[in-house]
């Protein structure tokens, strides 16, 4: 399998000011020394409740927003060079290789202006200069949505959600993207039209050999994306695994933990339902040793102390940093 995406030591953290002097006194560590790869073509899933760094996460890996450390190196064409040491002009041309599809569609059009001009915008930043090449560019992407030519002409508004997230993942794939990052891009919509919009991007997957990021709280919805899941809590990963294996046989207890609140009709799911209590601690108090022990219902008095390393466990890559698999690494390690 090929890596599209070496991710070492990642970091993102946000500085905490005070007063006047705008003194440092803590920071927020949204992504936490993160490191994976991503190989081409997959679509791997990412999840975790709301504050644990997904969103951010996915902002770092394309650099919208810069990480405080570690790196993120890219393939070109079997070649890795490190994006966060890209100077300006690289990093224009960077931009193209990796779109963001966002939640809410109106992000990425204009509601003011007609979808023509939304669509022009980053064809004509990325110096195609003919209208007539343009427009065939735009055609091209509208016909993958299955949106008619004409719509272009139309103002945000008069689309339902469903076709205004098919606008915007036309927008996106308009100067031939490598890479997705998806953040929840199917939340805003009514369960009905889910499906039709993720079944389009698998579609479109598919014919371009797109490798996605994707981002939701909705486990089914990642579920049905996925061909591998990582799971993060306040900036790590925390499990991260094919996408069976994580379903079948989750191994942290945070990962157990959001795959039993899922109301499933499964008569698979005799495992013990396994509440999540409390909530998300705030990221600028984290809890020494592992970050989810006031929450664990198996927290030992290493977990106090110790913050678990990611380790490999069980088959096939899967991951697992928790100090209930201390010393049962499987054979799989590197
Ligand atoms: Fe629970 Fe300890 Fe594992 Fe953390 S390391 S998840 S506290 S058992
Ligand atoms: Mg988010």
């Amino acid at each position: 399998k090929e890596i599209i995406f070496k991710i070492r030591n990642l970091q993102t953290w946000f500085p905490i000011t005070k007063g006047f002097m705008k003194k440092v006194v803590g920071h927020v560590k949204a992504v936490d020394d993160v490191s994976l790869d991503v190989y081409k073509g997959e679509t791997l899933g990412i999840v975790g409740e709301s504050g644990c760094g997904k969103s951010t996460f996915g902002k770092t890996v394309m650099m919208l927003e810069k990480p405080t450390g570690g790196q993120v190196m890219f393939n070109y064409d079997g070649e890795y060079k490190d994006i966060t040491q890209f100077n300006k002009e690289e990093m224009f041309e960077f931009r193209k290789k990796v779109q963001m599809v966002f939640q809410d569609p109106y992000s990425a059009l204009n509601p003011q202006k007609k979808i023509y001009s939304s669509f022009e915008e980053p064809l004509k930043t990325h110096g195609i200069n003919s209208q007539e090449e343009r427009e065939k560019m735009m055609q091209r992407v509208l016909k993958m949505v299955n949106i008619q030519p004409d719509y272009l002409l139309r103002y945000p508004h008069e689309f339902s959600g469903g076709q205004r997230q098919r606008l915007c993942i036309a927008r996106a794939l308009e100067v031939m993207p490598e890479v997705l990052i998806c953040d929840e891009p199917v939340s805003a919509l009514d369960v009905s039209i889910q499906a039709q919009v993720l079944n389009l991007m698998k579609e479109i997957q598919q014919e371009l050999n797109l490798t996605y990021l994707f981002i939701a709280h909705d486990l089914s919805v990642v579920q049905y994306m996925s061909d591998r899941i990582m799971v993060m809590y306040l900036g790590k990963i925390v499990e991260v695994a094919d996408s069976r294996a994580l379903y079948e046989e989750p191994f942290h207890p945070y990962t157990k933990a959001l795959l039993s609140a899922i109301p499933v009709a499964d008569i698979h799911n005799k495992k013990q339902r396994q509440i999540l209590e409390g909530e998300v601690p705030s990221p600028i108090h984290k809890p020494s040793g592992c970050a989810f022990r006031n929450r664990c219902p198996h927290c030992m008095d290493i977990c106090k102390e110790q913050d678990p390393a990611l380790r490999y466990h069980g088959k096939e890559g899967h991951m697992v940093a928790c100090h209930l698999y201390d010393g049962k690494e499987s054979g799989d390690s590197e």
